[in-house]
């Protein structure tokens, strides 16, 4: 609730004056066990931010996360890390977040040794039962990361991230760098665990494709904000967002008959040192009138949880 990441930074070593760059800025949320919220938006839009502090692997500048009804901002260091066993991330380069001088069981089974207290036996069990459910051959327990191709790795990324069976799991761009071929594969892995396991996934991708395949429901971002929040298909069928709209329309329409519109944003993102007044989409919104640059649209619930926040929303259909 209203979660905020501002980090500081100097504008200039000679006034020494600071400015705040506002990575994530007053984002509200619910996520629901076992489901998928996708996060939308274009790189340096806050989603990567957002997903980590959500986890406090940074930490937030204010707000509120609440996780089975536990206040999670209070909890200090060692009932934060008990805490953490359910909630892991998966980021978008699995070789960067390997350590290349470690065996996949070592990688596999760190997180275990940090949680559990027990025989070195019983660790190794949950590592090997962890790797078959991946779908990484047993064989490979004492191999290093750097014999592996890249879906590979991030089996083995995937594969510590699970083994303490989490509740909740970020997942961060986690087939982007990925090839094509590939990425339909890690995907449907991902599918498979979370019925298995019954986990929630917060899966950020910049690629609306992906997204569509993998969400229940959809939060789009755009510099620091949600800006609409929904149910999947009621996001695609009945957009409400200037921006969500924009966004659709680049995604290429599979059938040629059908004509849509591509609509073209004007301009750069603006620097999230200095957004915008008013509403921060209106420097590049194809619906602004004057009322958008001097007042911040609120969010406001348009009915079953489709939320946007736009002092128009949805009025291109009038
Ligand atoms: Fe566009 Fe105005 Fe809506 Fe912002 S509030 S998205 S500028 S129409
Ligand atoms: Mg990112």
């Amino acid at each position: 609730k209203h979660l905020k990441k501002w980090f500081t930074a100097k504008s200039s070593p000679f006034s020494g004056k600071k400015v705040y760059i506002k990575a994530v800025d007053d984002v509200s949320f619910q996520l629901y066990p076992g489901e998928t919220l996708g996060v939308v938006g274009e790189s340096g839009c806050g989603k990567s931010t957002m997903g980590r502090s959500v986890l406090r692997l940074i930490e937030p500048t204010a707000g509120e996360i609440v996780f089975e009804d536990q206040d999670f901002m209070k909890l200090r260091s060692g009932e934060l890390r008990k805490s953490r066993s359910k909630m892991q991330i998966i980021f978008q380069d699995p070789y960067a977040s390997l350590n290349p001088r470690m065996t996949i069981g070592d990688i596999i089974a760190e997180p275990l040794e940090i949680q559990w207290k027990t025989s070195g036996e019983e660790i190794r069990k949950r590592v090997l039962e962890t790797m078959e459910i991946v779908g990484l051959n047993t064989k490979y327990y004492n191999r290093y990361p750097h014999e592996f191709s890249g879906g590979q790795r991030q089996r083995i990324g995937i594969a510590r991230a699970i083994v303490l069976r989490p509740e909740l799991m970020v997942c961060d761009e986690p087939v982007s760098a990925l090839d094509v071929s590939i990425q339909a594969q890690v995907i449907n892995l991902l599918r498979r665990l979370q019925k298995q396991m019954g986990m929630a996934y917060i899966f950020i991708s910049h690629d609306l494709s992906v997204i569509k395949h993998i969400s229940d429901r959809v939060a789009v971002m755009y510099l620091g904000h949600v800006v609409e929040i929904s149910d999947k298909a009621d996001l695609y069928q009945n957009t409400l967002h200037p921006y969500t709209k924009a966004l659709l329309s680049a995604i290429p329409v599979p059938d040629r008959h059908t004509k849509r519109e591509k609509i073209i944003l004007e301009g750069d993102l603006p620097s999230p040192a200095n957004p915008p007044s008013g509403c921060v989409f209106h420097t590049r919104c194809f619906m602004a009138r004057e009322i958008c640059g001097k007042e911040a649209p609120e969010m406001k619930d348009y009915g079953n949880g489709h939320c946007c926040a736009c002092h128009f929303a949805g009025e291109w259909n009038k």
